[in-house]
């Protein structure tokens, strides 16, 4: 039995040096070497004429030898120039080298070599620059379809494949099949040994597909399982609560000072509905920024709490509990209903009070952060709970605070809205509610995109608004690490507009390091308005209401995700002021451009991540954690839907002849369940 965890320096080619690089790419032993996918392959099997070549494109030519240029040095630069000029039937082609003069002898005149590279053609002048190349015949670098992997500054595609096939043969088909033998059969997937193999070194186009089909089946079935397996651990099929069918939403309803729009009405029938339902409510209320989910949120606990129960409501963090708090209390006091905010600031003889006031029933909304998962957080008769900006939390937490009921309704509030097909298939657990509408009267937030040429109008522009009283948020991405990326850091560009752009306001900024209370702090302080610009990372995202801020500017708005861009541009436009938001973006991509573009068009939180999805393709639009999802490491879910969806009908199944896998036909797939997601399974 091969072992796979063995580490990656022992791997034939690699030393100190590569093991740091490799590390770097998250390669650490021989099993994340022989899964470090390609991220593309390189077609270098299929000569082309060369009276056939196209100026730019990257071609494969058989030709022979003809003459060569001694090498020549440049003065200047002190470089060493090599030529070559080779020739098929059809034309001349000349080849240069830079400063490799080992290649000097390499190549005999009349005999024949195969080259691969991008050609240049000017005045019918044929080129090419350091292309890699074979003796006719042979395959060490051409004639075959290469794969090319998602690389790390110092690590060229050559070595890496190189290491690549040394772990391949180290492994020599000794991988112990994952899948059971009925699946292999029924679904026509390749072995794992032949996919693991093909992958990496198709012979051509169609076998990489048919060993890419096995490993994404086999990622997808993995997941899939896990996710059920899951929910059978915490969805539990005894009775939940039902809830008065005398109590009315439309008592609390018609005390409101605004009138809902139909989507809240739609939505809060679906949880009536559920609420009176004894089967527990398990429900993901998807709405756009600002489309009023804490409202729905107050109106359920009403029902619940005039039904004789008590509600918790979990905020991501302190300063939205309290004002969510603000809101509840609002709404609900009138009606006798008692609301408690319970944060890890307040004083410990305050906490027991509440405590004890909760033990006994005297609390009926418990309103909080995740200092309300405590163990010493005690209900008398939970009945609803709600979890705000779902991303935050893992499904643990949503069960630890259940667990503090007996079957209460749960409900899931998300404004990271993501594509209802993938909603449907990754919240497979949960019903989805959504709110696709916005209150009326909300003005839309023009959105410009600029580049760096015009920051002074942007900071003229920011001027003016603070000049008519209102705030501003600057938002730039998170100090990174990789001294590559030159992306602002918040606490340099604090520097920056403190002491000399904005000197003559009042800048303060905030970032995800700080210590909970400072933050909360200097968020309330730009609440009362005695900040006028707040700098920030992305931790502002989850939001506190700000009605007066009117602008944010967005800083290296290109490494953000869309949908975060979107989040983001929620905090403002909360007031009755025109509000603008502004991404200062650099680099010229096509898809930098559409990026923006998409942002400047539109404020439809669907469409958006629709387009993110699109552009990023699913392992960006995922792997940023926003979703909380789980990360694939060769499927994408936006091409592979449909072989989502067939997996997603099989797990089903599977799960419902035998919810343990014990059966020994699927011991297999319990072991994939646990090797694949056992730890990392946070949704
Ligand atoms: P989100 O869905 O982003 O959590 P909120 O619940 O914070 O949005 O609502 C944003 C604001 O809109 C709040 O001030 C809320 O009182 C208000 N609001 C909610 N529903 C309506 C409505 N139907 N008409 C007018 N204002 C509303
Ligand atoms: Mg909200």
């Amino acid at each position: 039995m091969i072992d796979l965890s063995q580490d990656v320096k022992y791997i034939k080619g690699v030393g100190p040096n590569r093991v740091v690089l490799l590390n770097r790419l998250g390669i650490y032993n021989l099993k994340d070497l022989i899964t470090y996918y390609p991220r593309e392959h390189e077609d270098r099997s299929k000569p082309t004429n060369l009276c056939d070549v196209i100026d730019g494109e990257e071609v494969l030519i058989e030709a022979v030898a003809v003459s060569r240029v001694n090498e020549i040095r440049t003065s200047r630069r002190n470089m060493t120039i090599y030529k070559l000029i080779v020739r098929d039937q059809t034309a001349t082609c000349t080849i240069t080298w830079y400063n490799q003069s080992y290649l000097k002898n390499r190549f005999k005149l009349g005999e024949k070599y195969t080259f691969f590279g991008k050609v240049s053609v000017k005045n019918g002048l044929i080129q090419m620059t350091a292309p890699v190349f074979d003796d006719y015949g042979k395959t060490k670098n051409t004639g075959k379809i290469i794969p090319i992997y998602p690389l790390t500054y110092n690590l060229s595609q050559n070595t890496l494949r190189q290491i690549i096939e040394n772990g391949l043969k180290q492994v020599n088909n000794q991988l112990e099949e994952t899948l059971p033998e009925y699946l292999l059969k029924e679904y026509n997937l390749l072995d794992l040994n032949s996919s693991i193999n093909k992958i990496h070194f198709p012979k051509d186009f169609k076998e990489y597909e048919t060993a890419r089909k096995r490993l994404v089946f086999e990622e997808l079935l993995g997941m899939q399982l896990a996710l059920l397996s899951l929910k059978n651990k915490y969805t539990v099929n005894e009775k939940g609560i039902s809830f008065s069918k005398d109590v009315k939403m439309s008592e609390v309803i018609n005390t409101l000072p605004f009138n809902l729009t139909k989507a809240q009405l739609r939505v809060l029938e679906e949880i009536d509905n559920d609420m009176e339902q004894d089967k527990p409510m398990n429900r993901l209320l998807q709405g756009d920024v600002g489309s009023g989910k804490t409202v729905v949120a107050i109106i359920a606990a009403y029902k619940a709490v005039k039904s004789g129960y008590q509600m918790a409501i979990m905020a991501p963090t302190a300063i939205l509990a309290a004002q969510h708090m603000e809101e509840f209390t609002k709404i609900l006091s009138k009606f006798g209903i008692r609301c408690e905010l319970l944060i890890s600031a307040i004083t410990k003889k305050k906490k027991t009070e509440i405590l004890e006031k909760l033990k006994q029933g005297e609390i009926d909304v418990l309103i909080g952060t995740h200092a309300m998962l405590e163990e010493n957080v005690e209900f008398k008769n939970l009945g609803l709970v709600v979890t705000d900006e779902q991303h935050r939390f893992g499904v643990r937490q949503r069960q630890t605070i259940s667990q503090k009921g007996k079957n209460p309704d749960v409900l899931v509030m998300t404004a990271t809205p993501i594509p209802r097909t993938l909603a449907l298939i990754l919240y497979g657990d949960l019903d989805i509610s959504i709110i696709d509408e916005l209150p009326p009267n909300r003005k839309k937030i023009d959105t410009f995109a600029v580049t760096k040429a015009l920051e002074q109008r942007v900071n003229n522009f920011v001027i003016k608004q603070i000049e008519e009283g209102r705030q501003c948020y600057i938002v730039c991405p998170l100090v990174e690490d990789n001294e590559e990326i030159k992306a602002q850091s918040v606490v340099e560009l604090a520097r920056k507009y403190k002491e000399e752009v904005f000197k003559q306001y009042k800048v303060e900024y905030l970032h995800g390091k700080m210590k909970p209370k400072e933050k909360d702090e200097i968020m309330a302080e730009f609440k009362n308005g005695n900040i006028d610009i707040l700098i920030s990372t992305t931790v502002i995202e989850v939001g506190v209401n700000v009605p007066n801020a009117s602008i944010m500017v967005v800083e290296n708005a290109e490494r953000f995700g869309l949908a975060q861009l979107h989040q983001l541009r929620g905090r403002v436009g909360r007031g009755e002021y025109k509000s603008y938001c502004i991404l200062k973006y650099q680099g010229n991509s096509d898809v930098i451009r559409q990026r923006m573009k998409v942002m400047q068009e539109t404020n439809d939180g669907f469409i958006i991540s629709e387009k993110d999805l699109e552009l990023r393709g699913t392992g960006e639009f995922f792997g940023t954690k926003q979703h909380g999802l789980p990360e694939f490491k060769i499927a994408n879910l936006f091409e592979d839907m449909p072989m989502l969806k067939s997996v997603q009908s099989l797990a089903l199944k599977i799960i419902q002849q035998d919810p343990k896998l014990e059966n020994s036909e699927n011991k297999k797939l319990q072991k994939l369940v646990d090797d694949k997601f056992g730890q990392r399974l946070e949704i």
